[in-house]
């Protein structure tokens, strides 16, 4: 059958998230601490305002936007309106180290980039190295924004264009040789946004993400566009709250002030906002978070049931943008909210040996985690050689090992690259973490592989200790909490630590996750455990 010559074809486009969003949702607000409250009608404007304000500059078709701000309504504003004049909108990490930002703003080859206040120095010190002109919009705390945007014309006419092209661009936040560019198209984006709402909001209940929520990202807009929740929440038309530069006292206040009932956040950003005395005068019984980029400790779910946080986990990579499973959010079961989870709309997930072969399903059987979804990255920018690895055998390799169950939900147990391989078996460094993050007194705890003569690696734990803790006694009760596990048959008689060292700090990444790259290399420097 051939298409009437009149019919549209409706191609996948940013632009039609926002359809019905300022009519349907005329009531919603959309909030940027510390003073802008926007509805739904006046963000579109602002959209429009913003994409002739970058057109008055030079930006057209295919040429790349920067952004180096913090979650704002600004940013929202940028997620739209770059995109859909069909430019690509690259979200900056603002956290790399200056000499990794150089590094990604000359590959990642921006023509503008918006930049606060906060960032100038930043940009300061490494303009000398950019190896291309660059505009530069320095927008102050904001108000240069909105003087730049303020006299724009309020109508800007989005064209159509085909739905493969080129919406955003950020770099991998990997402690592994250079970061590495991330590009996902319109189409995915769109199948991305529809693919969290069916994946999070099929729940019975108040279990999922719904209109009745109100939003609040906690992790930032620059990191794989903010796990893709704010192009689903404003296509939802829920009230959004925007926090600016991560304050946990005032992220707290925010979701007391504004009712946020739905956010998703790292492991670190949870535990950062219940360590503050001002937790416990915060009613947070009506608060959804998932925690994804990480494992969901133990230790920190009982913290958080203790608040009444309603804690899920959810699992997803840069390079999947990034939603591949989330666990069952209408279980109160604690061990069924921090498995991995069932694989969302249209993921076919797989977990595989070396040779592509699955494994049982049977709940023990280890693999690769592998994956096709509408939304996977297809190639890393200018970089052949890694994008063939990833995609090696026809599925996207996430490098995290795991077990399926037979009811299809899938447990990461651990990377590829953090198994810890020692006397001929593998340890997972998750496992033992979950068991160190319960024993009370523990605040953050890693498990690393550290390098062994005789038995391949051996285990060693690092932790951070609450204020005041006996250390002799924490460590007694943690390494004989993992000796019960294994007495227990739970794991194996190789995992139990040779080490528990504490901390102060334990170091993170760009994203706040654990960076055992930079915990093994103090390790080394620190005490000679290779006999
Ligand atoms: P990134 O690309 O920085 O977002 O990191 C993605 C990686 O975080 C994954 O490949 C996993 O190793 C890890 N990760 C994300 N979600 C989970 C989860 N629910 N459980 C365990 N690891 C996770």
């Amino acid at each position: 059958m051939l298409p009437a010559s009149n019919a549209y074809d409706f191609p996948l486009l940013i632009k039609h998230l926002l359809t019905n969003a300022s009519r349907a949702h005329a009531r919603q607000e959309i909030v940027s601490h510390p003073n802008t409250r926007l509805s739904y009608e006046t963000f579109e404007r602002r959209v429009h305002q913003l994409a002739h304000s970058l057109n008055n500059c030079g930006i057209e078709d295919a040429m790349r936007v920067g952004v180096m701000d913090w979650d704002s309504n600004r940013y929202l504003e940028c997620f739209f309106a770059v995109p859909m004049m069909g430019a690509t909108l690259f979200t900056i990490n603002v956290r790399l180290s200056p000499a990794q930002l150089l590094y990604t703003i000359n590959h990642g080859a921006p023509d503008l980039i918006i930049v606060h206040r906060d960032f100038m120095p930043l940009i300061d010190e490494i303009k000398s190295g950019f190896e291309r002109d660059i505009t530069i919009i320095p927008i102050g705390d904001g108000d240069g924004y909105e003087a730049w945007i303020g006299k724009a014309a309020d109508r800007f006419d989005f064209p159509d264009f085909e739905e493969a092209r080129t919406a955003t661009l950020f770099y991998t936040t990997g402690t592994t040789g250079n970061p590495k560019g991330v590009s996902y198209s319109h189409r995915q984006l769109v199948l991305h946004t529809l693919g969290l709402l069916v994946g999070f909001g099929v729940w019975p209940g108040d279990a999922g993400f719904h209109r009745g929520d109100v939003y609040m990202p906690l992790t930032p807009l620059f990191h794989v566009h903010g796990w893709g929740f704010p192009y689903a929440a404003t296509m939802l038309g829920v009230k959004q709250v925007y926090s600016g530069r991560y304050d946990p006292d005032s992220l707290l206040r925010l979701i007391a002030d504004e009712g946020v009932t739905f956010s998703h956040c790292v492991p670190t950003i949870l535990s950062m906002l219940l360590e503050r005395p001002s937790a416990a005068h915060i009613d947070l019984n009506r608060w959804k978070v998932i925690i994804g980029g990480a494992a969901l400790p133990r230790g920190l779910q009982d913290r958080a049931a203790e608040a009444g946080i309603c804690l899920h986990a959810a699992y997803g990579m840069s390079e999947t943008c990034p939603f591949l499973t989330v666990a069952d959010l209408s279980s109160d079961d604690p061990q069924i909210q921090a498995q991995t989870g069932f694989a969302g709309p249209l993921i076919d997930l797989r977990v595989v040996t070396p040779d592509m072969e699955d494994v049982p399903h049977d709940g023990e059987a280890i693999g690769e985690v592998v994956a096709r979804a509408p939304w996977l990255t297809q190639a890393y920018l200018d970089n052949a050689q890694a994008s063939d690895a990833l995609w090696s055998g026809g599925y996207l390799h996430t490098g995290d090992v795991g077990y399926m169950r037979e009811d299809g939900s899938v447990q990461i147990t651990d990377r590829l690259k953090d198994v810890i391989k020692t006397g001929g078996e593998w340890v997972s460094s998750l496992a033992l973490e979950n068991i160190a993050s319960s024993c009370n007194g523990i605040e953050d705890v890693a498990a690393i592989g550290m390098p062994h003569e005789k038995w391949g690696e051996r285990p060693v734990l690092l932790a951070q200790a609450a204020k005041g803790a006996n250390l002799e006694d924490l460590r007694t009760s943690v390494l004989r909490a993992v000796q019960s596990q294994v007495d227990a048959g739970a794991l194996s008689k190789w995992a139990m630590p040779d080490l528990l060292l504490f901390v102060d700090q334990l170091p993170k990444t760009s994203v706040g996750k654990l960076d055992k790259k930079q915990m093994r290399e103090d390790v080394l420097k620190y005490s000679d455990i290779k006999s």
